[in-house]
C-alpha cells in the first residue's frame, strides 16, 4: 500500500512520505510501537487499554495532561480493520496532528469547517477508499447527516472521543456538540469506543458515562503524578519581577506560559517581559481571532517563546517542551491548576510550575465568590474549589502529596517541590490571630466600622497614619499591640486566617469582617497553626536547571546544538513545528549516543521507521559535520 496522492490539500507536499515498509491492519500493538513510533516500551497502563481497544472494547481513559493518551487510541486505529475516527474539538491543532502522523507513516487526515470544498472531497474519497488509518473529526461535523451516511459507506475502526469532559456541562470546556455523541452508539453500536481526558474529578467521570452512554466501558485510571514537574508556590511581592528572575535564572531561551486572570494583565505582562528581551506574546478571548491564531502558531514552532495567556489558551497544545507553567494569579481550583500546570514537560524532562500567591489573591477571589451571580450552591461550590486552592498554597507538607491525595491518589513526600526542599515551619499563630481578630471586632462592635488588611495592619503596628488619626484608631486598645511581627507578616496572617474561613472578606473595597469560625479562636477554645514561609525560597543549587542543555554531558551538548539547527531547518522548509520532526529528548539521545550508522541511529527512542528514512542520512552528515 502506498501514500495516496492527495495534494497538498490533506497532507502538505513536504511532509506527505512514503514509508519503505508500512504496518498495517493485523500488526501488533507492540509492532506497531516500535516501527512507527520508534519507542521501546509502553508507558503506565498504555499496553492495556490499546489491547481492550484492538480488541474491539470500550474503554474510558483518565490519564494526566502528557501521560501518553495519544498512542491508545492511534495504535488501535492503526492495528484494526478500517479508519480510527477522532472526534476533537481542536479544530486549530488538526492540520499539526495530521501532519506529525504523517511524518511517521501514518495514513490520517481531518473533516473540519476550516478546509475548502476540493480538500473535503479528497478526504471523503480517500475515507471510502479505505486508504485512511485515522481521521480527525469536529464534532459539529456529525450534526449533518451527509456526515454520518459518509462514515457508513466506509470502515470504520474506533471511535476515539479526544478531550472527553467536553461533555460536561459544568466544566469550563462544554461544548454542545458533545451531547450529541451518545449517537455514535446508536448508530453504531458494535464500533468500539474510547472517550479519553485529563480532568480527573469523579463528578466528570460520571457525567462523561452517561452521556455518551460508555455504562458498559472499562475504565482505565492512571496515576496523576507527573514527577519531572518541580511544583512552587511563592509569596507574591513583585510579581513580573519575580517572573522574570525565574525566567532569567532558570529558563533562558526556554519555552513557556504563564497565566493571568484578566486579559489586561496579559496584555501587561506580556509587555513587560518583551521590554526586556524575552520573546512573550499575549493570547487571550478578546484579541482579534487571526491574531491569537498566529500567535499560538508561533509559540508551536519558533523555540523559546513565553505565551502570556489566560485559561482560554492551552488545551489540546501537545507541544511536548514547554519547560515551564507560570501563574501570577491564583487559580480557581485545583483542576484547573493541575491541567495548566500539567502543559510543562510533556516530554518527561524537568518542568518548573511556579505560582505567585498573596494576600491579594484571597481577598479578590472570596469577593468575586460573594458578588457572583447564580445560587447560594453554586457559590458554595466556587467556594469549595477555591478553599482546596487555598489549602495546597498554605500547606506546610510535601505540595505533590496534597495534590495527588486531592485527587485521591495516596504517596509520600516528593523530594521535588518547594516545601520538600526548602520546608516552611507550622508554628502557633493563636495570639497574633486573637490579636487581629479582635482588632476586628473592636472597630465593629465600639465604631460600626469595618476596613480592609492596611488599616487593620496599621493598628496592629501602631502607626500614626493620617488615616488612623482622623479615625481615632489609636484609641482603640489593640493599637500598637501587635509590633512583634513585621507588616509583611501581618499580612501572611491575614491571608492564612482568610484561607482557613477565620476572616471573611466582603463589599467594593475588600473590607474584613468575623466569621462563625471565629468565636472559638478569640475564646481561645481554637487554636490556629500558621505557616512560616522559609529563610530562602527554594534555593537554586538545590534543583536541577531544568533548560534543555543542562545535563547533558559537555561533549554532546554542541552536538545537540547542531541537531537542534539541523531540525529548526527542516521545520521551517516543511511547515511543522519542530517537535513533529523530533522531540527534544530524542535529539539529545542521538547527541550521547553519536550513532555512525542507520542500524544504531534506529534504536533511539522516537525514531522510526518512516522518519529513519526520511531523516536518517541528512541526521548521520550533521552528526559527522560536527565533528
Ligand atoms: P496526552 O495526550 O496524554 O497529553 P500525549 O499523547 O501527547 O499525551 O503524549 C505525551 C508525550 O509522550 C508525547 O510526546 C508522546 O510522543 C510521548 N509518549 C507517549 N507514549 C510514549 C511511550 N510509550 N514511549 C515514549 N514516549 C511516549
Ligand atoms: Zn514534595
Amino acid at each position: 500500500m502506498t501514500q495516496p496522492d492527495f495534494g497538498s490539500s490533506v497532507v502538505p507536499r513536504a511532509v506527505a512520505t512514503e514509508p519503505v515498509a508500512r504496518v498495517t491492519t493485523g500488526a501488533t500493538p507492540a509492532e506497531a510501537l516500535h516501527r512507527v513510533f520508534g519507542y521501546d516500551e509502553f508507558r503506565g497502563n498504555q499496553a492495556e487499554i490499546i489491547d481492550h481497544v484492538a480488541g474491539g472494547g470500550d474503554a474510558l481513559v483518565l490519564m494526566p495532561t502528557g501521560g501518553g493518551k495519544s498512542l491508545c487510541y492511534q495504535i488501535p486505529s492503526i492495528v484494526r480493520q478500517g479508519t480510527g475516527v477522532v472526534i476533537s474539538p481542536l479544530i486549530a491543532l488538526m492540520q499539526d496532528q495530521v501532519d506529525a502522523l504523517s511524518l511517521v507513516g501514518v495514513r490520517a487526515a481531518y473533516l473540519n469547517s476550516t478546509q475548502s470544498v476540493d480538500h473535503r472531497r479528497a478526504v471523503e474519497q480517500a475515507y471510502l477508499a479505505g486508504e485512511l488509518d485515522m481521521l480527525y473529526l469536529a464534532p459539529e461535523r456529525l450534526r449533518v447527516e451527509s456526515t454520518a451516511a459518509l462514515l457508513d459507506r466506509g470502515t470504520i475502526a474506533l471511535f476515539a472521543i479526544d478531550e472527553a469532559h467536553c461533555v460536561s456541562q459544568w466544566g469550563h470546556d462544554f461544548r454542545p456538540d458533545y451531547l450529541r455523541l451518545s449517537m455514535l452508539h446508536e448508530r453504531w453500536p458494535t464500533v468500539p469506543r474510547i472517550a479519553l481526558t485529563a480532568t480527573a474529578t469523579e463528578k466528570t467521570h460520571a457525567e462523561i458515562v452517561t452521556r455518551l452512554q460508555l455504562e458498559g466501558a472499562q475504565h482505565f485510571v492512571a496515576s496523576f503524578d507527573r514527577p519531572n514537574i518541580q511544583y512552587r508556590i511563592a509569596p507574591k511581592n513583585q510579581p513580573q519581577q519575580q517572573l522574570l528572575q525565574l525566567i532569567r535564572t532558570e529558563h533562558p531561551g526556554d519555552a513557556g506560559i504563564v497565566y493571568c486572570l484578566s486579559r489586561a494583565s496579559v496584555e501587561k505582562t506580556a509587555e513587560f517581559l518583551a521590554d526586556n528581551g524575552v520573546p512573550a506574546l499575549p493570547y487571550h478571548a478578546g484579541l482579534p481571532t487571526h491574531v491569537r491564531a498566529a500567535n499560538q502558531s508561533r509559540f508551536l514552532r519558533d523555540d523559546g517563546i513565553v505565551m502570556v495567556a489566560t485559561i482560554a489558551f492551552g488545551m489540546g497544545i501537545d507541544k511536548p517542551d514547554v519547560r515551564f507553567v507560570a501563574h501570577l494569579d491564583l487559580p480557581k481550583s485545583v483542576e484547573g491548576y493541575y491541567q495548566e500546570t500539567g502543559r510543562a514537560g510533556r516530554d518527561g524532562l524537568p518542568s518548573t510550575a511556579w505560582l505567585a500567591y498573596g494576600l491579594q489573591d484571597v481577598v479578590q477571589q472570596r469577593r468575586m465568590i460573594s458578588e457572583s451571580e447564580g445560587d447560594a450552591a453554586h457559590r458554595r461550590t466556587l467556594s469549595a474549589h477555591l478553599d482546596a486552592m487555598l489549602a495546597l498554597c498554605e500547606t506546610v507538607q510535601c505540595r505533590r502529596m496534597q495534590l495527588l491525595g486531592y485527587f485521591g491518589e495516596t504517596s509520600t513526600a516528593c523530594g521535588n517541590c518547594d516545601t520538600c526542599l526548602s520546608p516552611p515551619e507550622s508554628i502557633d499563630g493563636t495570639v497574633p490571630a486573637q490579636k487581629l481578630l479582635s482588632t476586628v471586632v473592636r472597630l465593629q462592635r465600639e465604631r460600626n466600622q469595618k476596613f480592609g488588611a492596611g488599616q487593620l495592619i496599621d493598628i496592629l503596628l501602631g502607626k500614626r497614619t493620617p488615616r488612623v488619626e482622623q479615625n481615632q484608631h489609636d484609641s482603640l486598645s489593640t493599637f500598637g499591640i501587635g509590633t512583634e511581627l513585621s507588616e509583611q507578616e501581618w499580612r501572611g496572617v491575614v491571608r492564612q486566617l482568610l484561607a482557613q474561613g477565620l476572616l471573611a472578606v466582603s463589599g467594593e473595597y475588600g473590607t474584613l469582617g468575623i466569621t462563625d469560625d471565629s468565636a472559638a479562636v478569640l475564646s481561645g477554645q481554637r487554636p490556629v497553626a500558621l505557616r512560616r514561609e522559609p529563610e530562602r525560597a527554594a534555593k537554586r543549587s538545590t534543583r536541577r536547571a531544568a533548560g534543555a542543555t543542562s545535563d547533558l554531558a559537555p561533549a554532546a551538548a554542541p552536538v545537540f546544538e547542531a541537531l537542534r539547527a539541523w531540525r529548526g531547518a527542516q521545520a521551517k522548509e516543511q511547515g511543522v513545528p519542530a517537535y513533529v520532526i523530533f522531540h527534544d529528548a530524542t535529539l539529545r539521545e542521538i547527541a550521547t549516543v553519536r550513532p555512525t550508522d542507520r542500524a544504531t541511529l534506529a534504536t533511539v527512542t522516537g525514531v522510526g521507521e518512516a522518519k529513519l528514512d526520511k531523516y536518517g542520512d541528512s541526521i548521520l552528515e550533521t552528526l559527522a559535520a560536527a565533528g
